[in-house]
């Protein structure tokens, strides 16, 4: 037996239920993956809330590290006891999670678990993000939300990697110095963001931003575009955006918007291991830094939740069976 966090209705973080659960059993190409940590991540809260509906009931958690401790038929390349990760895993609120084997990664010498669990969801978005949702240029000035979150203190750093000027929103003045540690050029309040976008950029705007709050910095998250730029909507933290009348790109000044998703940036094994093996080379180069800041028993999800959903956190939570 183990115990896992079970989901049998939709709702406030309350529905989030430590239950008994018989273990799973590797089905063909699967790996039966003793947890050490699974990473909590805002698409958890969607799901949880029904805004995402996953059929009930089910058991949270895309991205957890931990040991082999079965291997299902027709798997090849791992073994017993090999340490790994997933960023597309399947209930990973639990001791135990099943992971399919062409979705895992060997976690590389020297990386510990629990940062294996933090980095590959939120790492592998910062990195799409910045090379392939939009490609960022040495030399531009871009802006990205929330540049004390999970995905915020990693995209900052890829930014800065590239030999962009990095401007970000924020919350608070603990915030704030986090993203400045984090390369964060100009860090903001959200209030009057736009205005201060372009009085920053010279009147022109930014060519990208990259904003996963959604609702509440939407309309600013436009108007602090220059011409032609794109807005990479990647999130809904404050709430889902309402429909858009698509004339409004038009008048803001000949707009792209995309609404992206990890896993169509890391649909093939080889996009994948490109993603993942820059991250945990610049890792243990030294180069990248993952603040986990907060660590929850797994009894204590909802309480990972509220904080999450509360603005209260800073990096990545994790949950430690
Ligand atoms: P964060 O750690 O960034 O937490 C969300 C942050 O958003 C908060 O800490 C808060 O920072 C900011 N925020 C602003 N307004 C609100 C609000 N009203 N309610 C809650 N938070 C608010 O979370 P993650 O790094 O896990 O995820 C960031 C975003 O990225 C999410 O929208 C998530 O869905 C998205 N995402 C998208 C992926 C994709 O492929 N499309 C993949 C992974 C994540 P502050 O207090 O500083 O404002």
């Amino acid at each position: 037996m183990m115990q896992s966090i079970t989901v049998t209705e939709y709702g406030d973080p309350s529905v989030l239920k430590l239950q008994e659960q018989q273990l799973p059993e590797p089905g063909p190409g699967q790996l039966l993956v003793k947890v050490a940590a699974t990473g909590v991540n805002y698409i958890e809260t969607y799901q949880r809330e029904g805004i995402y509906p996953v059929p009930l009931p089910f058991i949270p958690g895309t991205e957890y590290a931990g040991t082999v401790s079965a291997i299902g038929p027709g798997v090849s390349g791992f073994s017993e006891g090999d340490r790994v990760a997933t960023a597309s895993g399947d209930a990973g609120y639990a001791e135990y999670a099943l992971a399919d084997a062409d979705k895992s990664i060997s976690v590389p010498e020297g990386v510990d678990l629990d940062i294996a669990a933090a980095l590959p969801l939120q790492g592998m978005t910062a990195h799409y993000l910045s090379n392939s949702a939009f490609p960022v240029q040495t030399g531009q000035t871009v802006l990205t939300h929330a540049g004390a979150g999970g995905v915020g203190l990693l995209l900052t750093q890829l930014l800065k990697a590239k030999g962009a000027t990095v401007i970000t929103t924020v919350s608070g003045p603990e915030k704030a110095e986090l993203a400045r540690s984090a390369g964060a050029d100009h860090v903001l309040e959200y209030e009057g963001f736009a205005e201060e976008v372009r009085e920053l950029t010279d009147g022109h705007g930014v060519p990208v931003v990259f904003d996963g709050v959604g609702q509440a910095t939407f309309d600013g998250s436009l108007a602090a575009l220059a011409r032609r730029g794109t807005l990479v909507l990647f999130g809904a933290a404050s709430g889902p955006v309402p429909p858009l009348d698509l004339q409004r790109l038009n008048s803001g000044g000949s707009l792209f918007i995309t609404r992206p998703s990890l896993p169509d940036y890391t649909h093939t094994e080889e996009e994948r291991n490109w993603r993942a093996g820059e991250l945990f080379d610049a890792l243990r180069a030294g180069k990248l830094q993952v603040r986990i800041g907060g660590r929850y028993a797994l009894a204590d999800a909802a309480q990972a939740h509220r904080d999450l959903q509360a603005r209260k956190t800073t990096g990545k939570l994790l949950l430690v069976p």
